[in-house]
């Protein structure tokens, strides 16, 4: 049986093109067919908790009065998600333009629209106290961040994947169970922590980096793309988890897939590093097949490849 998972969190339309290399600043590249696909960190979360994790989950969000917040409702509620306290709001949905070249990798840039009016009331707040799992990422307003984390029973986990890359402040730091990662955000916050590592000293290899951030939060997991991830806890030893061998077909939302899954396991009562390998397996299906959330794969599946 699974656990109960809210995500509060972003959701957009990715509009995608397959290009045969990412335009450098000034360039106009040629590519394929444009896709309109549900994506957007909070969504693409929420789809692999319920779907790849198997957690009863509830999806906080914003979405426009638009054509791509239909596209996200029925994609959330496909994977059996709970859209209740989705707001609908006079702004845009969220728009993720995003190339993706023949090895799998992406580039992305976001127009946030609705999900800067994402915000926790007391009917959202009531729902998070309800939560095993409170699944946080960095693509809605600070505020949001701290008030969901806020909103926390004791003895829940608060689970933030620090992405995009952005400055956190004390009291939201000090609010994370467990931080969710890859290479690049990692040294982007060791590089912004108070005290001697400065952006020229930080430390480059992940466990370095780990080991550096569970100064400030009692444990880690860091991506590492088609390496795997690393598991850090306090008083424990580093574990490496390495990623599954398989054909990247287009990584986005592989980190996604990660989180939801993690967040998923955790809510059952797993410890983080049984958790960190089902999520690892279904980070490694979810690179095999094109779009976000139409790639996160069952619960089925992705407890067939961990086992
Ligand atoms: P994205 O932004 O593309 O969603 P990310 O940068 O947040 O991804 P990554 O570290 O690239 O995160 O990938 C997350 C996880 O996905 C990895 O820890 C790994 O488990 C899995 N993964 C990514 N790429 C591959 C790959 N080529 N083969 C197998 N597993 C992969």
């Amino acid at each position: 049986m699974g656990g109960r998972v809210v995500v509060v969190g972003s959701a957009n339309v990715d509009v995608v093109v397959e290009v045969p290399h990412h335009p450098r600043g000034g360039e106009t590249v040629l590519g394929g067919d444009v896709r309109r696909t549900p994506g957007g960190k909070g969504a693409n979360q929420a789809v692999a908790a319920a779907r790849g994790g198997g957690a009863e989950t509830t999806f906080v969000g914003a979405l426009g009065r638009d054509e791509a917040a239909e596209l996200l409702l029925s994609s959330l509620e496909r994977a059996a998600v709970r859209t209740d306290l989705v707001d609908r709001v006079a702004a845009p949905t969220g728009t993720a333009l995003i190339t993706v070249t023949p090895d799998g990798r992406n580039a992305i840039a976001v127009a946030p629209g609705a999900n800067s009016h994402v915000r926790v009331d007391a009917a959202r707040s009531a729902r998070l106290a309800a939560a095993d799992v409170v699944l946080l990422q960095l693509e809605i307003p600070v505020d949001a961040v701290r008030s969901a984390a806020a909103a926390k029973r004791p003895g829940a986990l608060v689970v933030l994947n620090a992405a995009p890359s952005r400055r956190l402040p004390a009291d939201v730091w000090s609010q994370i169970d467990i931080l969710v990662v890859n290479e690049t955000e990692a040294a982007d916050l060791v590089a912004g922590l108070p005290g001697p590592t400065t952006p020229a000293t930080a430390p480059a290899d992940p466990s370095a980096l780990a080991a550096a951030l569970l100064g400030r939060v009692p444990a880690v997991v860091v991506t590492v793309g088609d390496e795997g991830s690393l598991v850090a806890e306090r008083g424990k030893r580093l574990l490496t988890i390495p990623a599954h061998p398989v054909r990247a077909v287009d990584t986005t939302g592989a980190g996604d897939a990660y989180c939801g899954v993690l967040a998923a396991a955790l809510s059952r009562g797993g410890s983080l590093d049984a958790a960190a390998r089902l999520a690892n397996a279904a980070a490694a299906l979810a690179v095999t097949s094109p779009g976000a959330q139409d790639a996160i794969p069952t619960a089925e599946e992705v407890e067939a490849l961990a086992a």
